[in-house]
């Protein structure tokens, strides 16, 4: 039981389910406009076409430029095209880079957003827009950055390739692990992460034995709301850091990044804090929270080795060094020494001691 803490309410509108895409000219109007610009990535664009068809007067077009970080040019493009289309707001439909790109819109804008996510990686629920511009990736956080209402439709996610679909939900479970010893942590967010864990962990075995099984993909889709939630609620520590001095220096798949350090740094931090990172335990097995992790991301193939996504051996002397350039909060106080120990066993892809 938490003795103290601040909850400040989950203030956005999320309809949940499968089939629920039809509502999105309804949820449109809800929020007061009469025209929308649908924003996509590239190998979306049929998807944003046909919900524009859908949408109907209603759509002011489609932008299918969405792209990975949110570069500014890209956003600076599809601003263009919001002016001119009339719009007042966007429904962004795609995975964590057409949810930044609406964002990105609307810190710009004022516009409201639909967004209506297809991956389980969780920007929708957040204030975080991170964006790139000349290779560098600033982040910040506004109350205007929260999308106003988030549709889930399971039936988005049956097509979801099975290699993106297990990083994808490595990446939502890294956010419960980091919400779960966040000081900024609730006991309605504590209540999600842990049904989180849950609902990963019955729901993609199902998935990868059938990928088009809607009640493993109604589960997963359920803790991705979770995890993006609590990750839109508090702050994040070692884990994250990490996962984006990887993704910045060496331009590494995020999804996959974070699916393969997720057991190392639950690892690390559990030494400090195994009380608050218990449930993980619990769900998972294997004696401990990070071998728990390492044994689930087994199970459902998950990447495991920093040398699965191209780093060599010598880029985690400068991967350390990047990484303890800045102080921030972290449970366990760590040096130089101890994240270059911690990424060489995730270089090796050992089994985190229990
Ligand atoms: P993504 O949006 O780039 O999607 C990856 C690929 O999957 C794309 O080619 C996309 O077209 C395809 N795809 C998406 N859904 C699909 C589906 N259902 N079926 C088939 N293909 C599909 O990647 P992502 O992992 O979803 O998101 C990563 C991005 O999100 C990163 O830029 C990351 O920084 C950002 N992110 C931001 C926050 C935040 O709070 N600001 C949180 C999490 C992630």
């Amino acid at each position: 039981m938490m003795d103290t803490f601040t909850f400040p309410g989950i203030t956005q509108r999320v309809i949940f389910g499968s089939g629920t895409l039809t509502q999105t000219a309804e949820e449109v109007q809800r929020l007061g406009h009469d025209k929308a610009l649908v924003l996509s990535g590239p190998n979306q664009r049929h998807a944003a076409e046909a919900l524009a068809a859908q949408l109907g007067a209603l759509s002011a077009g489609v932008f299918a430029g969405a792209a990975m970080h949110t570069p500014v040019e890209v956003t600076e493009t599809a601003m263009a095209e919001f002016r001119a289309s009339g719009a007042t707001a966007v429904v962004g439909l795609g995975g964590g880079s057409t949810v930044g790109l609406a964002k990105a819109i609307a810190a710009r804008s004022g516009a409201d957003q639909v967004v209506i996510p297809t991956t389980y990686a969780g920007s929708e629920m957040t204030d975080i827009l991170g964006e790139t511009q000349g290779g560098e990736k600033t982040t910040r956080r506004s109350p205007d950055i929260r999308p106003e209402t988030v549709i889930y439709d399971v039936d988005l996610t049956l097509d979801l390739p099975v290699e993106m679909t297990v990083a994808s939900a490595m990446n939502a479970l890294a956010h419960a692990m980091e919400a779960l010893y966040a000081p900024d942590l609730n006991p309605v967010l504590e209540l999600l992460c842990k049904d989180a864990l849950v609902a990963f962990r019955n729901g993609l075995p199902a998935v990868i034995r059938d990928p088009q099984n809607l009640q493993g993909r109604t589960r997963a889709l359920y803790g991705a709301w979770a995890c993006s939630t609590a990750l839109g609620h508090v702050s994040m520590a070692l884990h994250h850091k990490l996962a984006h001095t990887f993704g910045g220096t060496f331009d590494t798949p995020h999804a996959d990044t974070h699916a393969i350090l997720l057991p190392y740094t639950t690892a690390f931090n559990e030494v400090a804090v195994p009380e608050l990172l218990a449930p993980i335990a619990e769900t998972f097995g294997g004696g401990s929270a990070g071998a728990g992790l390492w044994d689930f991301a087994g199970e459902i193939g998950a990447p495991r080795s920093l040398q699965d996504i191209g780093i060599a051996e010598p880029d985690l002397d400068r991967a350390a060094d990047i990484a303890v350039k800045n102080t921030y909060p972290n449970p366990r106080r760590f040096d130089r020494a101890a994240i270059r120990d911690l990424l060489q066993h995730a270089w090796a892809g050992d089994r985190p001691a229990p």
